[in-house]
């Protein structure tokens, strides 16, 4: 089972490999990929830090506990039609994902996200509505 906060099953769909740090990529690619080649996997939605907020790096200022990522989760949830302590497979959220989320959502789901200028996210959504499933990414 892999816990997983609001904004990150939207944030997996863009991953292609970057992140906060060494090890911070090394988790989130491990579970990108377990989600990937195991969509059965189970996932636990949970508020507040998880799988992933695990291992940001100490050294660098927190963002996980802030108040506008809790509305960017809450956001995100609410499109997809999930509330915290929901439990369902990374295959039941992508089915969700593809019917409900479009690529135009994302700017303003994601405002704040320092990540969103690469665009990356965008064409995530645009392959889950294809059907094409998560982004190949390798190990480093
Ligand atoms: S823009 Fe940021 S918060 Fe939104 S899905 Fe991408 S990485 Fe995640």
């Amino acid at each position: 089972m892999v816990r997983l906060r609001g904004h990150h099953l939207l944030c997996l769909l863009g991953y292609r490999g970057m992140g906060y740090s060494a090890e911070y990529v090394a988790n989130m690619t491990q579970i990108h990929g377990l989600l990937r080649t195991e969509p059965d996997t189970v996932v636990a939605v949970v508020s507040g830090p998880d799988d992933l907020c695990a291992k940001f790096p100490s050294e660098k200022p927190c963002h996980c506990l802030d108040d506008d990522i809790s509305v960017r989760d809450a956001a995100v949830l609410d499109k997809l039609g999930l509330r915290d302590g929901c439990r369902l497979t990374w295959r039941e959220i992508e089915a969700r994902e593809a019917e409900r989320l479009h690529p135009q959502d994302v700017p303003a789901l994601c405002h704040s996200c320092s990540w969103l200028s690469y665009g990356v996210c965008e064409d995530g959504v645009a392959r889950i509505r294809g059907g094409r499933g998560l982004f190949p990414v390798d190990m480093a």
